[in-house]
């Protein structure tokens, strides 16, 4: 699962995510163009989930990489952001005044929840409203794929009954359409509705606190919160990130595990602490 993806998570400094077979890349903190080196060309959907600092301000390093690196300079990219946030009309300027006159091959595409951009291989990127720091709006976003699965009804029957009422009314009557969830990403957020990751391959997921007393305001999640997201969608995988920086990291490693092993979660589960997936799993 985690052979497509890098990531780079410290509170305060610098988020970004990269998801190599879906190309897309999620926030733009300090340091992604560095980190992403010769596959700074590879990204074609950037998706920013709201506009502090450490989510956005690599944006216009990522430009100026793509635009005057060795490479596809030519190549366009879609930079997708919650409407109506200020930072990225700043972020626009800066990128326009450090290269005055020179164009680069960027969409600059708002998004409000339930919008869905098309990505590579038939799938979609769809925004949906997190709870961060209001009134600036936040997103997260899901990846979507279509795919087929036999009906409820069907489901439990045995193999020699659905082939047999296959064979007798088509298969198509005892199949459904339905939307896989590839990826998703709450950005910074208080615990997302388990409903919108439901059997999801793997979500990210904002874990700040270790322990909802350490939390002052309603804006980020806990760990704990994190898990139980994971658990009640089924997700396969589950990424914590933007720990605080608060925490000692060997006592927080404990702390998660023992998290995990009361939580119920059955799935794999990594933190992503600056640049490093910490296997959960393993002593
Ligand atoms: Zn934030």
């Amino acid at each position: 699962m985690l052979n497509t993806v890098s990531g780079y998570s410290r509170a305060m400094y610098s988020n970004w995510f990269w998801h190599r077979s879906l190309q897309l890349v999620v926030d733009a903190g300090e340091g992604l163009p560095l980190a992403l080196g010769t596959n700074v060309f590879a990204p074609v959907t950037v998706a920013i989930t709201h506009g502090h600092s450490d989510h956005v301000l690599g944006l216009p390093g990522f430009a100026g990489a793509r635009r005057f690196g060795k490479g596809a300079t030519t190549k366009p990219w879609t930079v997708v952001y919650p409407a109506g946030i200020a930072a990225i009309d700043t972020l626009r300027a800066t990128i326009t005044g450090l290269w005055r006159g020179v164009e680069f091959p960027i969409t600059w595409t708002p998004i409000v929840p339930g919008g869905r951009i098309p990505l590579n291989g038939g799938r979609t990127l769809e925004a949906f409203a997190v709870t961060h720091v209001p009134p600036e709006p936040a997103l997260g976003y899901r990846v979507v794929e279509g795919r087929r699965r036999l009906k409820p009804e069907f489901a439990d029957l045995p193999q020699a009954q659905v082939e047999h009422l296959a064979r007798r009314d088509g298969r198509a009557a005892l199949m459904e359409s339905f939307e896989h969830v590839v990826f998703a990403h709450s950005g910074d957020a208080m615990p997302i509705a388990p409903d919108l990751v439901r059997g999801a391959d793997l979500l990210v997921h904002d874990a700040t606190f270790l322990d909802a007393t350490d939390r002052r305001e309603l804006i980020h999640a806990t760990s704990a919160e994190a898990l139980e997201v994971a658990r009640l969608a089924q997700v396969r995988t589950l990424v914590l990130s933007h720990l605080s920086i608060r925490y000692q990291r060997p006592d927080a490693l404990l702390r998660l595990r023992e998290q995990i092993t009361a939580s119920g979660f059955t799935g794999q589960c990594f933190l992503l602490d600056d640049d490093r997936f910490i296997d959960l799993a393993v002593i």
